[in-house]
């Protein structure tokens, strides 16, 4: 086995958060895993390119996805803050650098990091 690069890591560990948001706001279908894997290949192709992009992937593959639902299922992932008019879909904050977090403009929250949604999706505390 060789070892595994920097690079794939940084594609793995963005595929696993971009997928843990997918099962928290569960939207987790085949057809939907699927469409994260085009997103790590393609961008497998680009961070080759451009290795000081690494740490960027999990955003860039987090917009991909958002898109890709968008075009075919609607919005996602659903704004967990505002609990009342239309129902609108977080930004990926900053759409191009590290430590991405998922934004809610209407609001101006910070909602949660990429790969966290799961820790504020459950609906109220119960505290
Ligand atoms: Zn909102």
């Amino acid at each position: 086995m060789e070892p595994i690069s920097p690079l794939e890591q940084a594609l793995h560990a963005a595929r696993a958060l971009v997928l843990a948001d997918l099962v928290a706001g569960q939207a987790a279908e085949a057809d939907v895993v699927s469409l994260v894997e085009d997103s790590v290949v393609q961008r497998r192709w680009w961070v080759q390119q451009w290795p000081d992009g690494a740490e960027y992937v999990a955003g860039l593959i987090a917009q991909d996805v958002q898109d890709a639902l968008l075009d075919r299922y609607g919005r996602w992932p659903l704004c967990p803050v505002c609990g009342h008019g239309d129902p609108h879909a977080l930004d990926v904050e900053p759409e191009l650098g590290p430590d991405p977090h998922w934004v809610c403009h209407k609001a101006g929250v910070k909602v949660a990091a990429i790969g966290s949604l799961g820790s504020c999706a459950g609906g109220p505390s119960a505290s």
